[in-house]
């Protein structure tokens, strides 16, 4: 079945800042995630890149629940998430799934391999003890795990395995989309191919839909279909990955893929090198946000703010000097 799985809708998420010791005040609002709308086609990866603090995390955090929306909706297959509803949300919650960048601190060192895998089975009380046992040993067969790994405890693997884990134990409930936040990231290099290959596979086989963030820009580019590009809690660009790479539109999304390794030793390409640092997301500057570091900005990019607009087919871009 294809179509969209998941639609945000103009998310936001606004962290008060408080001062004070007795009586907080508050000061100021945090402007993680500011309006962004995306959607995820059934089956497919959608890449969510951009520097640390650009609002990709806090967006995983707002789908996964882990964050209370300021405003805004998440529709999932169809049904817009009532975060008010307790049978609403067990669902969905069994349907989305997550695997962190740490595999070290995301798996408790206390417990056996076999009952990580297992918990969210048994938290479901939707599984026979005989199923959960099969269910692990299938899960850990399509991780490329030992089924004898069910009785060893986290330490006793190596990085790479105990992202195999993690990946099973998202798995464990059959879910339609998993957010992969920096799944790579905190691995050695020579094993990164391999989880990267093995999400792949599993997404081939099982069908299942990735939300992927990621700042290795080559690693969204072999697993996204689509890519968003977010800077200061904005979505600047929001293409198919071939297209995006081929022909980035918005001034951000140039230097961040100037910045990235050549797909070959021969090609040769210049580096656009931004001036000054991410602004705070405390006080945002009016207009284009990456107007004080932009290299094409003009008078009106500090004036007026640029809307996200389809400027071809599946190409979305917020900049004022790209025409329709
Ligand atoms: Fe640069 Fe202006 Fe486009 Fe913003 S709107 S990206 S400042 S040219």
């Amino acid at each position: 079945m294809s179509g969209i799985i998941l639609e945000v809708k103009n998310l936001k998420k606004y962290f008060p800042v408080l001062k004070g010791l007795v009586f907080m005040k508050q000061i100021g609002l945090i402007k993680a995630v500011d309006d962004i709308s995306f959607t995820i086609n059934r089956g497919e990866t959608f890449g969510l890149v951009g520097e640390s603090g650009c609002g990709k995390t806090t967006t995983a955090k707002l789908i996964l629940l882990m964050e209370k929306i300021t405003c805004g909706e998440i529709v999932f297959d169809g049904k817009k998430i009532d975060q008010q509803s307790d049978v609403d949300l067990i669902e969905y919650k069994n349907s989305v799934k997550a695997v962190f960048q740490d595999p070290y601190s995301s798996l408790s060192p206390r417990m056996r391999v076999g009952g990580i895998i297992a918990e969210p089975m048994v938290v479901s009380k939707t599984f026979s003890h005989k199923e959960i046992r099969e269910r692990v040993s299938t899960l850990l067969d399509l991780v490329g795990l030992h089924p004898d790994s069910n009785n060893l405890y986290p330490h006793e693997f190596s990085g790479g395995q105990r992202q195999r884990i993690a990946v099973a134990r998202a798995l464990a409930l059959n879910p339609k989309l998993i957010i992969l936040d920096e799944p790579v990231s905190a691995l050695d290099i020579s094993i990164r191919a391999q989880i990267i290959n093995l999400l792949r596979d599993l997404q081939n086989k099982l069908g299942v839909t990735y939300l992927l963030i990621a700042h290795d820009l080559a690693v969204v580019k072999h697993m996204s279909k689509k890519i968003g590009v977010m800077y200061l809690g904005k979505l600047v660009e929001v293409a198919e990955s071939k297209r995006l790479y081929r022909n980035p539109l918005h001034p951000y999304t140039q230097a961040l893929l100037s910045a990235a390794l050549p797909s070959h030793p021969d090609i040769r390409q210049e580096e656009i090198i931004l001036s000054g640092e991410v602004p705070s997301p405390l006080n945002p500057p009016l207009g284009c946000r990456f107007h004080t570091r932009c290299f094409n900005a003009e008078a009106v990019c500090s004036e007026e703010e640029p809307i996200l607009k389809e400027v071809e087919e599946n190409h979305q871009v917020a900049c004022h000097l790209i025409k329709i």
